[in-house]
């Protein structure tokens, strides 16, 4: 989990939420099951997948190219159903961690919110192996809730840390002038539109100078 800024809100959504969520919250159980898929709109997901560069928010992984994406709530819907259209509740995350998530929520150890919260301060890489600071009850309940050291992910992280390796070796060894044409392509790897950038992060971090 990485800190995601939050783009402009799509004027599709700005123009309609006022009106969805007043007729949301006045509908009984069977009509809100029909209404609630409306935040599903071309117009909305794509200001998503721009703002995540198509990651899950939750685990980093490219997401777009092996399923739809869930639009995700960070507050659930089931608690907070005044939210449900709200655009700064919304975000993309993997079926995975959707799942894992389900509609968990608590007022004194909520999940961390990408958006708002300093992961940095909860979360940190060792490997690819992710730890919560000790003393972090928020970082450990995320980690935990989410799985975010799932076997899946931690093969991922790792081959994503081996396959860097040659790089930094490249760079490490050479010469002033190489470095400084290698530091874009190791700088590159930071982009937030690539994996594991928690993981990778401090990796390269500790080599470029
Ligand atoms: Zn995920």
């Amino acid at each position: 989990m990485i800190r995601i800024t939050k783009l402009s809100e799509p004027k599709y959504l700005a123009d309609r939420k006022e009106a969805w969520t007043k007729e949301y919250l006045a509908a009984n159980d069977e009509q809100k099951r029909k209404l609630q898929g409306r935040y599903n709109h071309e117009h909305i997901k794509a200001q998503l997948e721009l703002e995540t560069s198509k990651k899950c928010a939750y685990c980093e992984s490219w997401i777009m190219h092996i399923d739809y994406g869930d639009i995700e709530h960070i507050a659930p819907k089931n608690s907070f159903p005044e939210k449900i259209y709200d655009w700064a509740n919304l975000t993309l995350a993997c079926s995975v961690c959707n799942t894992n998530k389900g509609a968990y929520w608590s007022d004194t150890a909520s999940l961390l919110n990408p958006y708002t919260d300093n992961i940095e301060a909860q979360i940190e890489a060792r490997g690819p192996w992710l730890s919560y600071i000790p003393g972090q009850e928020r970082g450990k309940i995320s980690l935990l809730k989410l799985a975010l050291n799932r076997p899946e992910l931690l093969e991922r992280r790792r081959e994503r840390l081996e396959k860097l390796q040659p790089l930094v070796d490249a760079y490490v060894n050479a010469s002033a002038e190489i470095k400084e044409i290698l530091k874009p392509q190791l700088e590159e790897e930071l982009n937030s539109n690539r994996e594991y950038i928690a993981t990778v992060r401090p990796y390269l971090t500790s080599y470029i100078t």
